[in-house]
């Protein structure tokens, strides 16, 4: 069985970004790029799933510029055995990637295709559903335990009031939640390895697929900053202030 793992290159999680001064977006001119931490733990499960045997091939997917290569040679250098650049300059947003995904899901024809729960850029948490239902394939999203057992996936998810698990038949979407795994580190040998790893390029016009944008952003503006706190003498001040100045009480 073969794995298509789909990985976005976003802002480092550790940048802290900047909104630009126009209102128009986050700046992320000379900031460190690397791999979505969603999408490095459907990497790291995909070669788990490897290791044991269930799995052929793990193939990395990436949409968008040609630095998203850099991405995908990191998903070789986790394990994947091969990557593919779906390459634009365009904007790409969720339903436009789920499209390409879709294209390349009915060349590859994988037997599951593990995405991020969502990309910390966007915060979308839409393109594995919308995949799902673009290919017509079960899904299980956010997952936190994922066992296979011939064409049968079984999905632990952590919902509100506990554990819930699904079965699915392949082929199959399932997105990834922060407790599935801890990826590896990369070694040196291992990212020495991923560059001889083949990575096949294809511009989103040969997919067939229109990328263009279908939502507008009307602003970006940057959170209320905090201010300071204050220390308070005794309990009947701290129930007075939280009375009559914060009134949350
Ligand atoms: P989102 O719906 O934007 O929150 O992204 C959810 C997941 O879809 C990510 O964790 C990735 O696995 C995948 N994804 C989104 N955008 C891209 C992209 N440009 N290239 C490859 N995979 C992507």
């Amino acid at each position: 069985m073969k794995v298509l793992v789909p990985v976005k290159r976003v802002v480092d999680y550790n940048v802290k970004v900047r909104v630009k001064s126009d209102g128009s977006g986050v700046d992320i001119a000379n900031v460190k790029m690397s791999m979505n931490p969603f999408d490095e733990i459907a990497v790291e499960e995909a070669v788990r799933l490897k290791e044991k045997g269930v799995v052929t091939e793990v193939i990395a997917v990436s949409c968008g510029v040609a630095q998203c290569q850099e991405t995908l040679r990191t998903a070789m250098a986790i394990g994947a055995d091969r990557g593919i650049l779906v390459e634009t300059t365009e904007e790409l947003q969720p339903l436009a990637v789920a499209k390409l995904l879709k294209a390349l899901v009915d060349k590859e024809q994988p037997g599951l295709i593990i995405l991020g729960k969502q990309a910390i850029d966007d915060d979308a948490n839409q393109t594995g559903q919308m995949l799902a239902a673009l290919a017509d394939l079960p899904q299980a999203t956010f997952a936190s335990k994922l066992e296979v057992a011939g064409d049968k996936v079984s999905v632990t998810r952590e919902v509100d009031g506990g554990l819930e698990t699904l079965q699915l038949t392949t082929p199959a979407v399932v997105t990834t939640d922060l407790r599935l795994n801890e990826p590896r580190y990369v070694t040196l040998p291992n990212i020495m390895k991923a560059k001889k790893k083949p990575l096949d390029t294809v511009k989103a016009e040969d997919l067939g697929v229109d990328v263009a944008p279908r939502l507008k952003t009307l602003k970006v503006t940057e959170p209320p900053k905090r201010g300071a706190g204050i220390k308070v003498p005794d309990v009947a001040t701290l129930v007075d202030k939280l009375k009559n100045e914060a009134k949350v009480i």
